[in-house]
């Protein structure tokens, strides 16, 4: 069995109450559900400074999705939070030009 990746929720709390509010607002409440139990696999990497997307399954990158692909556009106070799903499974999480997250948990 794979390592376990940490819960997004342990690790950036705030953010995913707030994705929770958003997708209620949209109307999302299977996702409002299933964000509470993604887990953290990996950040986006790219480097760019505006950039703080996390992975949340393991999808090999530059890969595309696929027929059950589907992006949920967000609208926070602040920046931009788009969600990559996949067959009602949350993959990516594109977090763009918004503060800097906080971290609960050192990554061990
Ligand atoms: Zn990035």
């Amino acid at each position: 069995m794979e390592q376990e990746h940490p819960l997004v929720r342990d690790v950036f709390p705030d953010l995913v109450a707030e994705l929770t509010t958003l997708l209620e607002e949209e109307g999302e409440r299977e996702l409002a559900i299933c964000v509470r139990d993604v887990r953290l696999v990996g950040e986006c990497g790219c480097g760019d400074d505006f950039c703080q997307s996390i992975r949340t399954a393991d999808h090999p990158q530059g890969q595309p999705y696929g027929p059950g692909h589907r992006c949920v556009p967000l609208m926070p106070s602040k920046g931009m939070l788009i969600l990559d799903v996949v067959d009602g499974r949350i993959m990516y999480i594109e977090i763009i030009d918004r503060p800097p997250m906080h971290r609960r948990m050192a990554q061990s």
